[in-house]
């Protein structure tokens, strides 16, 4: 080996850590903060307000969870970006005016106990969190929702309760609840979140046969327990996994 490469070889061992301190270092930094602050802002005003999000709670409640701290480290820098985000094992924290649209058509208000099926990274559960009294959220794969419990009660979300299982049967102990949000994928609504909805009560759910496309549909049960159905517009999901139960 040359002197050259030789200097040059040492010269990368010596730098690279000081690099990826500074990195760490740098990324929690009061100036990172105050910078993601000002993106937070700019998504909220321009991504939801300007596109007809008018709900004031949804508003401040996006406006306020650190939605950077919900992607992986390496997708930081894109967090309030318009558009999904990946979190791992194949799934993604949806678009923030997704997250916003949900939210507002669940009519979430702060007396409210909610159930959100999909858990993922838990920022939908934050913003739930936010403005509900109790939030209820189910994840199927076991290491994201081990994270998110994590992430959630790091951030002081200490009424936001996350379980590892299959959503599609609700959760039963603590129903009825106000609002149910559904975020994967499916072919029909499950009869178990029909019934752990209380009268009054909203569920927004993407619905569809086709796996890449579904409808988001707004269910609302009325005071006499008969359900409405009112659609929204077309909307990608990831599909909801488990045992597939018919009708
Ligand atoms: N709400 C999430 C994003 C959801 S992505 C967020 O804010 O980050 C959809 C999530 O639903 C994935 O994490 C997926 O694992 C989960 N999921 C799919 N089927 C499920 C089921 N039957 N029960 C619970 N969670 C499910």
């Amino acid at each position: 080996m040359s002197p050259a490469s030789k200097i040059l070889i040492s010269l990368v061992f010596l730098l690279a850590p000081g690099l990826v301190l500074a990195y760490i270092f740098l990324s929690h930094s009061p100036i990172m903060e105050h910078a993601m602050e000002k993106e937070r802002a700019a998504m909220v005003k321009t991504q939801l307000a300007g596109r007809g999000i008018g709900d004031q709670r949804v508003l401040r409640a996006m406006g306020h969870v650190p939605r950077h701290k919900f992607v992986p480290d390496y997708l930081e820098y894109k967090a309030y970006e318009d558009g999904p985000l990946s979190i791992g094992h194949g799934q993604t924290i949806s678009q923030p005016y997704i997250v916003a649209l949900m939210t507002e058509l669940a009519q979430v208000g702060p007396e409210d106990t909610v159930f959100e099926v999909g858990t993922g990274s838990g920022y939908q559960a934050a913003v739930l969190g936010e403005i509900a009294r109790e939030v209820y959220t189910v994840e199927y794969i076991e290491e994201l929702g081990r994270e998110a419990k994590e992430r959630l009660a790091a951030l002081g979300y200490k009424n936001v309760h996350v379980r590892i299982g299959d959503g599609y049967q609700g959760w039963p102990e603590h129903a009825p609840f106000n609002a149910i949000l559904v975020t994967a994928g499916i072919d029909h609504i499950p009869q178990p979140l029909i019934d752990q909805l209380a009268p009054g009560g909203r569920m927004v759910i993407p619905v569809g046969a086709d796996a890449l496309m579904q409808e988001l549909l707004v269910i609302e049960k009325n005071m006499d327990g008969s359900v409405q159905e009112t659609k929204t517009i077309p909307v990608r999901f990831v599909p909801f996994l488990g045992p597939k139960k018919a009708e």
